[in-house]
């Protein structure tokens, strides 16, 4: 193996560039050559691709977003599209594929290794975390932090006006930001898509804090359930009198600087890898399982189930009472 490429897809998640920055500094420490694939797979097809150099990768450890830039391509769905993908890398002679990006762009891996041959790699990057063979995703933990900061300062002022909030944070179908903000937050409520969602619950739990004296109210609410505006909606025709405010983080949770973890995480998947493109094995998606970096069969990967922590979401009921 001589020439790598490099891009990300979907989403973009803050830690993508950490991963960029492996990928490249640990292939040309290894003698390859890397070049960088810009806009996801669309700018595959459209032949935008430059070769990386030790410092086109300087300074990015610490920014969020994506320096390849990240799109979602329809043309790359279509077989015809593919076909024209894998025309680009071996005009290129890109003999291995690092692609970072959620299970969506696994799942375009695996068809253009299926359909060309193309050696494939794939890095788990996206906020949502719901990339089932994995522990943790790219970007999520950021996110999470992001999203606590931001559930701090909506508690200061929600104490001083002895206010309930709601605050509607990403996730995609998937509650582990929610859950894990809102644990980590002290929420009062957390609403997520894997829990049943019970209005009078909600309003029930309200009154009883409003009894034994609490002074704000902090509901964390994914995405996936219903709209912060919804759920206020529906509150407020139960509970009129509650001083109910709704707060939607909405793309904030997708920026800025990746936290350590996150940066830490995407060091290790980008040079694993590279590792494995020149251990000749394709086909892989790389994961985090029980704070090891592993990787599984990308047909493997794409099958399993992730296990929601139900443990963690009645902790937090218990630790909000
Ligand atoms: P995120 O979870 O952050 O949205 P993702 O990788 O799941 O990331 P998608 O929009 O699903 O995001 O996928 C990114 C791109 O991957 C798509 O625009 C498309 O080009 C390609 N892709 C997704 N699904 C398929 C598929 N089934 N077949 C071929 N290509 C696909």
């Amino acid at each position: 193996m001589k020439t790598i490429g490099v891009l990300t897809s979907g989403g973009d998640a803050p830690g993508m560039n950490a991963a960029i920055r492996a990928v490249v500094r640990c292939g040309i420490y290894n003698g390859l050559t890397v070049k960088g694939i810009m806009r996801g797979y669309q700018g595959l097809i459209d032949d935008e691709i430059e070769d990386m150099t030790l410092s086109s990768v300087g300074d990015i450890i610490q920014r969020g977003g994506t320096i390849l830039r990240t799109a979602r391509s329809a043309e790359f769905k279509t077989k015809e599209g593919r076909a024209k993908a894998a025309e680009i890398l071996k005009k290129h002679e890109i003999e291995g594929l690092v692609i970072i990006g959620g299970d969506g762009s696994f799942r375009g891996a695996q068809l253009l290794s299926n359909e060309h041959g193309v050696n494939t790699i794939g890095i788990p990057g996206t906020i949502d975390n719901d990339i089932p063979c994995t522990d943790y995703t790219i970007g999520f933990d950021t996110a999470c932090n992001t999203a606590i900061d931001a559930i701090n300062k909506i508690r200061d002022t929600a104490t001083s006006h002895e206010r309930a909030n709601i605050i509607e944070v990403m996730g995609r179908n998937a509650g582990y930001i929610a859950l894990y903000a809102g644990l980590a937050g002290g929420a009062e409520i957390i609403i997520i898509p894997e829990v049943k969602f019970d209005i009078d619950e909600v309003c029930e739990k309200i009154s009883y804090g409003i009894k034994r004296g609490k002074l704000h109210h902090i509901i964390v609410l994914a995405e996936g359930v219903m709209s912060g505006l919804e759920l206020s909606k529906m509150i407020q025709e139960r509970l009129p009198k509650l001083d109910l405010r709704h707060t939607t983080l909405g793309h904030i949770q997708r920026g800025g600087a990746p936290s350590v973890m996150d940066r830490i995480i995407a060091s290790q998947m980008g040079a694993r890898a590279v590792e494995l493109l020149l251990e000749n094995k394709s086909q892989r998606i790389i994961s985090i399982r029980n704070n090891q970096i592993v990787d599984d069969d990308i047909d493997t990967a794409l099958a399993m189930r992730k296990e929601f922590n139900f443990k963690l979401y009645e902790l937090s009921k218990i630790l909000s009472i």
